[in-house]
């Protein structure tokens, strides 16, 4: 992409009432436009993010079983009421028809899946079976706020599963954490997992992600020692108790930010909808249910918070808009202009995504653009770059620069 074709621009200061670094640096950046409190248009960088965070986590429950749908957001009130969800849940969002229907926007979908769930398997034959989507969720939150880490319209990840017995929830339960945990690596963060009691959602219980960052809402304490960590609203646990786990280290406490959920929600469901399947021995029996959540939105501004710079954004290779800056100081040489050309060709030929600073403006201009937008890799083309017959590359984690010859560049990025 040219940047001098890229219909955004950045931008000095964020709006004033944007108070979260997350949205300050996105909106500065050109990823996202604010159009109300806690409703984010997401423009072509930020598409392209959200859209890579949203395929790290399409490979990943792809790997575990999962099969993706996209269920309607428009909901018939009639399953909410079915489900008692029509007057308890706070957040849920109802609409009126001119012709008097009512309607649900999505906040969550069980209401959907579990009738679709009930089509398909009606025998323990059919059983397990895990059903997924990414999409948008619209919540009548009372606080918008913590820029799109807590939006009114947001994007999630909802898995949902069916099984024969609860030990057979327990042990895909076991698998789902597994390929969570490879999701926030791959988006660079460190999470952990607390065991909570569900609201009033849940039958049982539940289990949150967490990522350390003061951005974050929920408050919890955690162990230095091993994987242990709470969530302090629901548990007794404080700081400087020892680990309940592996009684040797000390709980520290944080503030975190809830970037995926699992709910073990029992048969509410497939009660309220009557979904009983045959079992083995020919008798019916109502499935367990799980759902498991993740907060597309929310994992990308968290991202921001945990990883970004006083200079600005700093993207982990595998979410980064592209992959690669390319900045031409072309100072009006034709020649080094020609020369940045020929690179941006050769890069994307190789399957390189690049994002190339063709623009008429100062160097201090574009280096400052390029900090801020945070691509994994900057290359500069200058005059003084051609003279010695190669490039400057600098990676925007550690700032460390080096100069690479034109024949060696490629191998750079297979490395
Ligand atoms: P929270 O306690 O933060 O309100 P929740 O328990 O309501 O979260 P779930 O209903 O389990 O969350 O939703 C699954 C995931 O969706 C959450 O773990 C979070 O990452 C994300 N999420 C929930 N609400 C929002 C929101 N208003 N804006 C952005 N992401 C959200
Ligand atoms: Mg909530």
């Amino acid at each position: 992409m040219r940047q001098s074709h890229l219909f955004t621009k950045t931008r000095k200061s964020a709006p004033k009432d944007e108070v979260s670094k997350n949205a300050q640096l996105l909106i500065r950046a050109g990823y996202i436009h604010k159009e109300m409190a806690g409703v984010y248009s997401y423009l072509p960088l930020g598409l392209r993010v959200l859209t890579r965070i949203e395929q790290v986590i399409r490979e990943e429950m792809d790997a575990i079983g999962g099969q993706e749908t996209k269920m309607a957001t428009l909901h018939p009130s009639e399953n909410w009421k079915q489900t008692g969800g029509w007057d308890n849940v706070d957040v849920l969002f109802k609409l009126m028809s001119r012709t008097e229907k009512e309607y649900a926007l999505g906040q969550s979908e069980e209401e959907i899946v579990t009738p679709i769930g009930q089509e398909y398997a009606s025998s323990y034959k059919d059983l397990p079976v895990a059903i997924y989507q990414i999409g948008q969720k619209y919540r009548d939150e009372l606080r918008a706020k913590s820029g799109i880490m807590r939006g009114r319209e947001f994007g999630m990840k909802d898995m949902y599963s069916f099984h024969e017995t609860q030990d057979d929830f327990d042990r895909f339960y076991g698998i789902v954490k597994e390929a969570y945990f490879k999701v926030y690596s791959r988006c660079g963060l460190d999470a952990k997992v607390t065991e909570a009691s569900g609201g009033a959602f849940s039958e049982k219980f539940s289990y949150e992600f967490m990522v350390l960052t003061d951005a974050g809402e929920d408050d919890i304490v955690y162990c230095e020692k091993c994987t242990h960590c709470a969530n302090v609203e629901v548990s007794s646990q404080k700081e400087g108790d020892t680990c309940p786990k592996c009684s040797k280290g000390e709980l520290k406490s944080a503030k975190a930010a809830e970037v995926g959920n699992v709910f073990d929600l029992g048969q509410k469901y497939p009660k309220a909808f009557n979904f009983t399947f045959k079992t083995n021995d020919g008798t019916e029996q109502y499935p367990v249910m799980g759902c498991y959540g993740i907060g597309t939105t929310r994992l990308m501004g968290t991202v921001v918070e945990v990883l970004s710079d006083d200079k600005g954004i700093v993207w982990p290779k595998e979410i980064a808009p592209y992959r690669v800056h390319l900045i031409g100081i072309t100072g009006g040489n034709k020649d080094v202009a020609a020369e940045a050309d020929k690179l941006y060709d050769h890069l994307q030929e190789n399957g390189i995504e690049v994002l190339y600073d063709d623009r008429d403006a100062r160097a201090g201009e574009k280096f400052a653009d390029s900090e801020l937008i945070g691509i994994p890799t900057r290359i500069v083309v200058s005059e003084k770059t051609m003279q010695e017959g190669g490039v400057e590359v600098v990676e925007r984690t550690t700032g460390t620069a080096a100069f690479i010859q034109d024949s060696g560049i490629i191998e750079y990025f297979q490395k």
